[in-house]
């Protein structure tokens, strides 16, 4: 009998635990299951955690009598892989309105893409967006954690993508041979970049009218600065 494997980057999300499922490890499987918890509104633990066997529980498992259990092991003395043995999904005690399993890193990766659209993006509209998408209330301490670290993991990013622009420059000339690249700097600081592409380069010469139109934007994020384009 074939089983369901945990696709991490596509079930995370929402994740549909079922009886066989195969995990590639341990903290793949934990990890689906506190996912599962915010998604359903239910604060989950793991009782037993070690190299071998999993078990993960309801909270209210001892107070509720609550029946909730997940009990994942590797499939077999030979296979690191980590399988759902045996699952009870169903819960006898209420939902939850807080989840501590709603950290602020937890969230800070959730709206990353929130926090690049919106920097001003408030602490209230967070909480306010955290309690229609998933009903749990959050401090406003927590919000503003999660927007600091959205913040910090945004900057870096940035900040490597700067780091790559020589190589990528380079790699233009290589792969485009033509193109003009010219890269400005003052005391060792990246002042700006200038690229025409070979290809619209001859385009241009060999048959467009001799008029260039620019646009332009202005770059948010951490170091600012101006984008024109010819078009
Ligand atoms: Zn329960």
């Amino acid at each position: 009998m074939s089983y369901v494997e945990f696709d991490e980057f596509k079930d995370m999300a929402n994740p549909q635990l079922e009886l066989g499922m195969k995990f590639s490890s341990f903290k793949t499987f934990k990890l689906a299951c506190r996912n599962w918890g915010i998604q359903n509104r239910r604060q989950i633990r793991f009782t037993t955690n070690d190299m071998k066997r999993c078990i993960c529980k309801c909270q209210r498992f001892k107070s509720s009598n609550c029946e909730f259990r997940i009990f994942a092991s590797h499939v077999g003395k030979d296979d690191s892989t980590v399988q759902i043995k045996s699952i009870n999904l169903t819960h006898s005690c209420t939902k939850v309105n807080k989840n501590y399993h709603v950290t602020s890193d937890w969230l800070a990766e959730k709206y990353i893409e929130q926090f690049r659209v919106d920097p001003n993006w408030s602490v209230s509209g967070i909480i306010q967006r955290v309690k229609d998408d998933l009903k749990f209330e959050i401090s406003r301490m927590k919000a503003w954690r999660a927007k600091k670290k959205a913040m910090e993991m945004m900057n870096g990013d940035e900040k490597s993508q700067y780091l790559k622009l020589h190589s990528y420059a380079l790699e233009l000339l290589k792969t485009n041979p033509g193109t003009t690249v010219k890269m400005t700097q003052h005391l060792g600081v990246f002042q700006g970049i200038y690229i025409c592409l070979a290809p619209l380069k001859n385009a241009f010469n060999s048959g467009c009218r001799p008029l260039i139109s620019l646009d332009g934007c202005w770059l948010k994020g951490q170091y600012k600065g101006h984008y024109f384009n010819c078009r």
